[in-house]
């Protein structure tokens, strides 16, 4: 198939040249993100390959049917920024990488929540500066601590084996609860449960209509006070601008996050040499007890292996018009109404 690849990096063109050796695709790579702008340029394209910051709302869609596209191949796990709905009246197909590696996202969370316990990113500039003052580094014992996980599907369970490997007690919340996760020792609890009791909450949930602003005035307003959270799903799970509010009262005692809720506009680019007009964001980057890595938790050799092969064995199979257990199935009542 002809296929235009949207928001590519070199890491992008170097995993899927290589897995195409076995496909044979025609592949377009293509800097730009697509947008309402871009989306002419995959006129002529039987597929689009798409990632997490693209926008793939009604508009741009009708854009891609108009020049021909059939396929929507999404290269990432989240589909939350797809229109389904409109997918599906315009006759696209779309695809994804459901589960590319776990343990890349997981350990991610893991690694935000040991670097913020422990203050790893200050005594790093410290000890650079020849500080050695041991004064606003002190952390706690994550043994016997208390582990809030919401959503235990595939990366969820990987990161409740991990903490459960700390000796952590682990709450979950899930509409479905996993065998893997209540043999771990994981208690499944209701949210307002797992907010209350919860010395550390991590997020695994999909961003749906259902859990956007998960996070809120409210919810935070249940929690401990200096309960540690972390964000390694999609940025609205969380109303950023409470969570500033709660940072600011201490009620949020220390912050982990790999996505933001505006990070299209921000995140995949070096813009050192720009200001960034994000006030939201920048009064993010000033607080000591926040942590903020730009959607880097999926960014491991493995995965980005993982991503390439399925990507393309997805594109091969609706070509050979086999059934694809990748394709995203439109539910409505999960697409929510058309954007
Ligand atoms: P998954 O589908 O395997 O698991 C999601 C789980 O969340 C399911 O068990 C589901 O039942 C549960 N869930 C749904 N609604 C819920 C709710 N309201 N409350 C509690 N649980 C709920 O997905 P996954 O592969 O584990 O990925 C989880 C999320 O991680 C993805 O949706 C994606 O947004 C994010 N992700 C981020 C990165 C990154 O680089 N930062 C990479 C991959 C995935």
């Amino acid at each position: 198939m002809r296929i235009a690849v949207f928001s590519t990096k070199g890491h992008d063109q170097r995993y899927l040249d290589a897995a195409n050796t076995v496909h044979g695709h025609d592949l377009t790579y293509l800097e730009a993100r697509l947008t309402r702008r871009t989306a002419t340029l995959a006129d002529g394209y039987e597929a689009i390959c798409a990632f997490v910051n693209d926008d793939l709302s009604a508009p741009v869609l009708e854009t891609l049917v108009k020049g021909g596209t059939t396929l929507l191949a999404l290269r990432s796990a989240g589909f939350n920024h797809v229109d389904l709905a409109a997918a599906a009246d315009l006759g696209l197909t779309v695809v994804r990488v459901p589960a590319y590696s776990p343990y890349a996202v997981a350990e991610h969370a893991v690694a935000l929540i040991l670097a913020l316990n422990r203050k790893t990113h200050r005594a790093y500039n410290r000890v650079r500066e020849g500080n050695f003052a041991l004064q606003g580094l002190l952390g706690y014992d994550l043994h016997g601590r208390t582990v809030g996980v919401i959503g235990t599907g595939t990366i969820g369970t990987v990161f409740t084996r991990i903490v459960a490997g700390f000796g952590c007690r682990i709450l979950a919340a899930d509409p479905y609860p996993n065998e893997e996760c209540v043999q771990l020792g994981a208690d499944y609890v209701s949210l307002d449960h797992l907010f209350r009791d919860s010395d550390i909450i991590a997020l695994h949930c999909p961003l749906t209509p259902q859990t956007h602003h998960l996070i809120n005035a409210e919810t935070i307003a249940l929690m401990r006070r200096g309960v540690m959270l972390i964000n390694t799903s999609r940025g609205a799970l969380i109303d950023t601008v409470a969570t500033i509010d709660a940072l600011k009262s201490g009620h949020i005692g220390h912050l982990g996050l790999d996505v933001y809720e505006e990070e299209a506009d921000l995140f995949f680019e070096d813009l050192s040499d720009r200001v960034i007009t994000d006030d939201v964001f920048s009064r993010l980057l000033t607080f000591p007890n926040v942590l903020v890595t730009g959607h880097q938790a999926f960014f491991t050799e493995e995965a980005l292996e993982h991503i390439a092969a399925t990507t393309l064995a997805n594109i091969t199979a609706v070509a050979a018009g086999e059934a694809v257990p990748n394709e995203v199935s439109v539910d409505r009542a999960v697409a929510g109404p058309r954007k």
